[in-house]
């Protein structure tokens, strides 16, 4: 199964109008919004979701109420950074989601959702854009490939549930590089064309039509999380293990 996912950071909604006339997708996804962006669930079929900034200054309480007011139906969470901890676990279930994707298992083959006991299920990110491009930053690697094919392939071909994490400002910029991101973000912002500030060779973009042409050869459509979770739940059973689940669970179950 694959699930493309994208968080919106820094885009407006007439960007994100724009965006997605032109950027082909299969099947529906999943967007953490960072404005909630109704049209993307109303008008375009698609699952919607917070994507809050929580820093050490902000008030997580407020900033999770004010989410839930804005998105009431959303059972998906993924903050900025993929911030989490047990605390907002309970948090976010106890605000109804069930559904958290914020921990980082890049290109890991066996994976899969699993329940925290701490109140939701996580579903890992598989692949995430800026974390391949800004692998050669990091310094941790020797010999890196940024947007390798196998990745893709991996995807296609595996089994299990493979969440690919996208920013449509990547998409829109085919950023290649953290450092041409860095440069092209003010003009961006600012509303400049998005074609004079697209980079000309392989970048994000590229990768992300490339995965969907693999896609569309396989016949593979993206699923969005929650679907993707309850499919995987019916081929595994309900492999819940011993903890104890919330009633809804139990009625899934039932
Ligand atoms: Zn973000």
């Amino acid at each position: 199964m694959i699930c493309l996912t994208f968080d919106t950071d820094h885009m407006s909604e007439a960007r994100m109008r724009t965006w997605l006339a032109g950027c082909r997708m299969p099947g529906r996804a999943t967007f953490f919004c960072t404005e909630p962006f109704h049209f993307l669930a109303d008008e375009a079929g698609h699952e919607i979701a917070p994507h809050p900034f929580l820093d050490d200054r902000s008030n997580w309480d407020e900033e999770l109420a004010k989410w839930r007011a804005h998105l009431p139906e959303a059972k998906c969470w993924r903050a900025h950074s993929l911030v989490f901890s047990q605390l907002l676990g309970v948090k976010i279930g106890k605000l109804g989601y069930t559904i958290a994707s914020t921990v980082d298992v890049f290109g890991r083959p066996d994976i899969s959702p699993f329940l925290v006991p701490w109140g939701v299920w996580q579903m890992p990110i598989f692949y995430m854009d800026n974390n391949d491009f800004n692998r050669p930053e990091f310094g941790t690697l020797g010999e890196y490939r940024v947007f390798d094919p196998r990745f893709i392939e991996m995807a296609v071909n595996g089994s299990g549930v493979h969440v690919f994490d996208f920013h449509p400002i990547h998409y829109e910029l085919n950023t290649p590089s953290y450092a041409y991101y860095v440069e092209k973000k003010p003009a961006f912002k600012a509303g400049a064309p998005v074609e004079t500030l697209r980079y000309g060779g392989y970048g994000t973009r590229n990768f992300f039509d490339d995965l969907v042409r693999a896609m569309d050869a396989e016949g593979q459509a993206s699923m969005t999380l929650p679907a993707a979770l309850d499919s995987w739940r019916r081929q595994h059973g309900d492999l819940s293990y011993a903890v104890p689940v919330g009633k809804s669970d139990r009625e899934h179950s039932a």
